[in-house]
């Protein structure tokens, strides 16, 4: 899950929240305000924060060094980038990460 690291105001209810998203379809990511309302919302490049540690350091041992070394600057960091949303998503649908 990522948390975006600004507020959205609802289109149909009108509140302010800070919303957690599942996925992002690109740079768009479908969110839910806390009276239920689903709406889209774009997400900027890295503009996500993220909450992660590595769970599986037996199985990230065995990632290229150069993905180590992203993947261990994204965790610190707290924002991915585009091209690294796959990555990160596969490495928490495997375990190897694991994101609150
Ligand atoms: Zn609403």
């Amino acid at each position: 899950m990522y948390r975006l690291s600004h507020t959205v105001r609802c289109p149909v209810c009108g509140v302010e929240f800070r919303p957690t998203v599942g996925y992002l379809k690109g740079d768009e990511a479908e969110v839910m305000c806390p009276n239920g309302h689903i709406f889209t919302v774009s997400v900027p490049n890295g503009d996500s924060v993220l909450d992660c540690e590595i769970r599986d350091w037996e199985r990230f041992g065995l990632l290229p060094q150069a993905t180590q070394q992203a993947v261990l600057e994204v965790i610190q960091s707290g924002k991915v980038p585009n091209e690294l949303q796959a990555l990160m998503r596969r490495l928490k649908e495997i375990g190897v990460v694991v994101c609150t």
